[in-house]
């Protein structure tokens, strides 16, 4: 199993990884969790991308794509593995696409998790982490007044970059960086959106099926995923199919017109025909009547 997962931050591409990689045994590579690791170690590259992180902005690519190169090349990714958050522009796609060449591993599905802005918000802002085993919590589903893990009791605290005006920030960025991705995996063929609002439990189902299910085809992913204003797909607006299917349906209305109209016009016809049948009958019958009185008289 070798996946992609993008969507926009807070759509759950890491509980559900999580998830995958408990059921299938590959792992979770995600882009997010190997800098936070560089920034708790306080190596230089931890230094140089925490401001950026706090920012809300993307970290330089190559510094990115050497922790994703070192994490892919460790043995346990060799039967596979989830990347999450990775990648997030163009060129760190095309970056991974030479690495996955070089290490003859390429992706076998890139699964879009589709969820509403509204949603995000409310669950980056209310999203509360543990800073022991790191175990993610959200206000809005919590007791009142707990703010402690239920694992180890450790008080828990809000990422810096979970802040509103942060979250406000990355979303900005996912849209103009990330969301391009979506029509570049679509026109590849690799991309399958899963609606990503629901229990858990669904939403994982889904991503399966998802996995198992055929590409979505290019024209179909800008109807789906939310937002999708890119050039290439406002390119792509036209649909060739649909003014085909539009004119054969055009045709087909103004055949049963015509029929209904030829009906309408053989219907009075007929009805008139029927009068007069009705006339004549009336007729003959009044004169066969005289002509009884007159036989009396
Ligand atoms: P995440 O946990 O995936 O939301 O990532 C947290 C932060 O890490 C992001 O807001 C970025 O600052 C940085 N980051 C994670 N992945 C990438 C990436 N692929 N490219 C650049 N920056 C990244």
């Amino acid at each position: 199993m070798r996946i992609v997962l993008l969507g926009a931050p807070g759509s759950g591409k890491g509980t559900q990884a999580q998830r995958l990689q408990a059921k299938y045994g590959v792992p979770q590579v995600s882009s997010g969790d190997l800098l936070r690791d560089s920034v708790a170690r306080g190596t230089e590259l931890g230094r140089k991308a925490k401001a950026v992180m706090d920012a809300g902005q993307l970290v330089s690519d190559d510094i990115v794509l050497g922790l994703i190169r070192d994490r892919l090349r460790k043995p346990d990714a060799a039967r596979g593995f989830i990347l999450d958050g990775f990648p997030r522009n163009i060129d760190q796609a095309n970056s991974l696409n030479g690495l996955l060449k070089e290490l003859g591993q390429p992706i076998d599905t890139v699964l879009l998790l589709d969820v509403r802005r509204e949603t995000l918000m409310q669950r980056l802002a209310g999203r509360r982490t543990c800073p022991t085993c790191g175990s993610v919590y959200n206000i809005h589903s919590m007791p009142p007044g707990a703010n402690t893990c239920s694992k180890d009791g450790a008080q828990l605290y809000q990422r810096p970059d979970d802040k509103e005006d942060v979250v406000a920030k990355r979303l900005e960025v996912y849209q103009t960086q990330t969301q391009p991705l979506i029509d570049h995996y679509a026109k590849l063929g690799q991309l399958r959106v899963v609606a990503g609002e629901g229990a858990l439990e669904e939403v994982f189902e889904r991503m399966e099926a998802a996995a198992l299910a055929k590409a979505v085809p290019a024209e179909r992913v800008k109807v789906t995923a939310r937002k999708v204003k890119s050039a290439a797909a406002k390119k792509k607006a036209p649909i060739k199919k649909a003014p085909v299917k539009k004119a054969a349906t055009k045709k087909a209305a103004v055949k049963k017109a015509a029929v209904k109209k030829a009906k309408a016009r053989r219907k009075p016809a007929r009805k008139t025909a029927a009068k007069r049948t009705v006339r004549r009958k009336t007729a003959q019958r009044a004169v066969a009547k005289k002509k009884t009185k007159a036989r009396r008289r």
